[in-house]
């Protein structure tokens, strides 16, 4: 018996049952909010994990390439375990739903990119939401109780996506090999001689003979924000 089990012993549970419902409501707590891509990332992982069957334990069996930054990606690092902070998520900015869950040991993969005419058909399926998508989310205007609605429809969009809409009718769907990068890096830890913080070695700059972060030394990188990855300066 391990002294301590894996806290994904209940998400691999719920993947290997296809409990939809029970993953999506993990992807929630970090997500916030129950939306339709938020589902759609969930039943995406959920299929490539069960395709793949590699258990995941956060350290780089699974890596998950994601093309997007918006809620698919929050119920794709859920549910394959691929995230932000433990290297096995790898962000490609090409602004497409799509995602490609690989196994490190070999490099078998499932990609899985949503259909181009999926949010038409998606709308076509509740024709009382997308008025309100349009004056709610895309206008930013409509009343308390129009937001309240939206809400509240938005919500029973996601569960029948998640639970009575074929995957295949979703998503383009295939198998494919893909090469890795390598694994994750550690670096050595220098400081900074203005702001006095740890920074690691790579992202040290030398100015005036003293080694300076990127910030401190006004420098350009790359920063992701809602609008994706672009250069930028530190907003300290
Ligand atoms: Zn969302
Ligand atoms: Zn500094």
């Amino acid at each position: 018996m391990h002294e301590h089990a894996s806290a994904r012993q209940a998400l691999e549970t719920m993947i290997r049952g296809n409990d939809l419902e029970g993953l999506l409501r993990q992807a929630e707590i970090i997500h916030g909010h129950r939306c339709p891509f938020l589902a759609l990332g969930v039943k995406a992982g959920r299929h490539a994990m069960a395709y793949l069957e590699q258990e995941n334990t956060g350290m780089e069996e699974m890596v998950a390439i994601v093309e997007c930054n918006n809620c698919f990606t929050d119920g794709i690092q859920v549910v394959t375990g691929c995230t932000f902070g433990n290297s096995a998520l790898i962000f490609e900015d090409l602004g497409k739903t799509a995602v490609t869950v690989a196994r490190r040991r070999d490099g078998a993969a499932l990609r899985l990119a949503v259909r181009p005419d999926f949010r038409e058909q998606m709308f076509a399926r509740y024709p009382a939401v997308g008025p309100l998508y349009e004056k709610v989310v895309l206008q930013g205007r409509g009343t308390d109780e129009d937001r309240h609605r939206f809400q509240h429809l938005w919500q029973a969009v996601a569960r029948r996506e998640l639970q009575e809409v074929p995957l295949e009718e979703q998503f383009l769907i295939r198998n494919l090999t893909i090469t890795l990068p390598p694994l994750a890096r550690r670096f050595a830890t220098v400081t900074c001689s203005r702001c006095g913080e740890g920074v690691m070695e790579p992202r040290v700059r030398v100015v005036e003979g003293q080694l300076v972060c990127l910030a401190c030394a006004g420098e350009e990188h790359y920063v992701l924000t809602g609008r994706g990855i672009g250069c930028g300066r530190s907003a300290l």
